[in-house]
């Protein structure tokens, strides 16, 4: 059976405990490859590789780092097919959700951000006639990454590359579900000669490698990305240290559809917001609140699409709908369409697992829940959203932000005043009019209450992973100046 292995100080290797986790396909629930269960002092070492390799690293100048992060995405985009079914295979999701969103775009991110590197600079601030301010932006030193499985290279790419971007080395953790990618991306780093110890990539649990790093002393800043409960203990742990820290977690987005929307664009990508990745994206918009009086029509178009939706093997082609990522995030789904049937709510379609050895459920749409009903409330993360009339802006509003949550909105709506009105005053970092997940990679990415702290994407990417430092420069006037 295949070995995945540590990627420390430029070298493959084993877990110093030399023992392995299993690792799931979750299409067909058997194991088919091994993870190092690796431990603190796997963690240790490489930390210490990483801090070797950081002062000639941190001083490469910007062009020569953004040749190893091109060299880095076209390496991915080199071998595109072979991440493509190695993704797939991991997580379950359909290959043609791989092919045309993840891969491509995990390359992009180290393409963009060698492009940004090359154009990100400090300022300067003219104060007074004899007083100026110089801000200087530098590396902070050994960084971690830590990420989820939903989108397991997107993701660990979008941190690792402004962290390499901006001078620092880095030890990252992906999510042990689903280490596939992140090893392949490991083989590339090999290839382009990326110098020894600028990237380690340590593999194993939450507790015994991802709190070790995130706790360790010589960790400078943590770029983190996962549930909000990991992220809280990650922020109680790690309180006293004075890291830098940012966190993206958690969602319960809401889509909501006015009466005088573009109806089949609104429910075609309504279909898409719900249950693309089998709903396991963190800006899926799970909860569906709809204006009376396009309540019926919407929710029938709604359903007769969603029956559509081709499940099956995630290698197929076809398949629109692939496998949940494991049996316990199956049997996690499950029991929220459980509670929600107990809560009141009718399921619509859907609604049950799909017997066989992989881990599918159908796409579930379930209405008749109150907005503060626990399914509505709570993160379920899988193929499952809620559909809900409203008879007015303010009411859909105080029902939009009622949860803890505040990652994404979209509003469908053809009066743009109205659109602008929902957009201040909803609960959320990115507000779509009209669209759902269209990503500019400049733009600045991230949540509010308990989906998030802090900013990626684009320039504060960058500035996060770097200390800001400014130099107040007067000068003497002479009588005659
Ligand atoms: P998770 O919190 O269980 O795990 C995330 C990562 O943290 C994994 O690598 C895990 O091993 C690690 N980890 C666990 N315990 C740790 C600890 N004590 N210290 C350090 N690291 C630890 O999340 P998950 O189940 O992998 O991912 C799903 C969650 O991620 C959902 O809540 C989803 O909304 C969220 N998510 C958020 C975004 C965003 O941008 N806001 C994007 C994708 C996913």
């Amino acid at each position: 059976m295949q070995k995945i292995l540590n990627f420390i100080n430029g070298k493959f290797e084993e877990s110093l405990s030399l023992k392995y986790l299993d690792n799931y396909n979750p299409a067909r629930g058997e194991v088919y490859s091994l993870i190092p269960d690796s431990g603190a002092a796997d963690v240790e070492r490489a930390i210490i590789a990483a801090e070797k390799a950081f002062p000639r690293w941190s001083r490469f100048t910007a062009e020569q780092r953004a040749h190893y992060l091109r060299e880095l995405g076209r390496g991915i985009t080199a071998k595109l097919e072979l991440f493509v079914q190695a993704e797939s295979v991991d997580t379950g999701k359909p290959v043609s959700l791989s092919r045309s969103l993840d891969i491509p775009r995990s390359a992009r991110n180290f393409e963009f951000f060698a492009d940004s590197i090359t154009q990100f600079h400090g300022e300067t601030f003219r104060s007074n006639s004899h007083t100026t301010n110089v801000t200087d932006y530098s590396p902070l030193g050994v960084v971690a990454c830590i990420s989820p499985w939903n989108l397991p290279l997107y993701l660990l790419s979008w941190k690792i590359a402004p962290a390499l971007a901006a001078g620092n080395t880095v030890v990252a953790k992906p999510s042990e579900i689903t280490p596939m990618t992140a090893y392949l991306l490991c083989q590339v780093a090999e290839e382009i000669g990326l110098p020894k110890g600028v990237l380690n990539i340590v593999h194993g649990t939450g507790p015994e490698v991802g709190a070790p790093l995130v706790n360790h002393k010589n960790i400078k800043a943590i770029s983190f990305t996962g549930s909000t409960a990991t992220g809280k203990s990650i922020a109680e742990s790690t309180a006293g240290q004075f890291k830098k820290i940012s966190l993206e977690m958690g969602g319960k987005n809401p889509n909501i559809i006015f009466a005088d929307c573009d109806f089949e664009k609104a429910v075609d990508t309504s279909v898409r917001s719900s249950f693309l990745n089998q709903g396991q994206i963190c800006l899926c918009g799970s909860r569906i609140f709809v204006e009376q009086s396009i309540y019926e029509k919407f929710k029938t178009a709604l359903v007769a699409k969603t029956k559509a939706l081709r499940q099956g093997d995630p290698l197929s082609a076809e398949t629109e709908q692939g496998a949940v990522v494991s049996k316990p995030h199956m049997q996690k789904v499950m029991s929220y369409i459980d509670l929600a049937k107990t809560e009141g709510g009718k399921i619509l379609t859907g609604g049950k697992a799909v017997s066989g050895a992989g881990y599918f459920i159908e796409p579930t749409l379930i209405e008749g829940l109150k907005y503060d009903a626990r399914t509505n409330q709570e993160e379920i993360f899988g193929p499952v959203a809620t559909i809900t009339p409203f008879t007015s802006e303010d009411e859909v509003i105080r029902m939009a932000n009622s949860t803890r949550y505040g990652l994404s909105a979209s509003v469908w709506t053809g009066d743009i005043d109205r659109a602008q009105r929902l957009s201040k005053q909803l609960d959320a970092g990115v507000v779509w009019i009209n669209t759902w997940m269209f990503r500019d990679l400049r733009t600045p990415f991230g949540g509010v209450k308990d989906s998030g702290f802090g900013r990626e994407g684009g320039m504060e990417a960058l500035k996060f992973f770097s200390e800001v430092k400014n130099t107040c420069i007067q000068y003497e006037e002479k009588e005659n100046d």
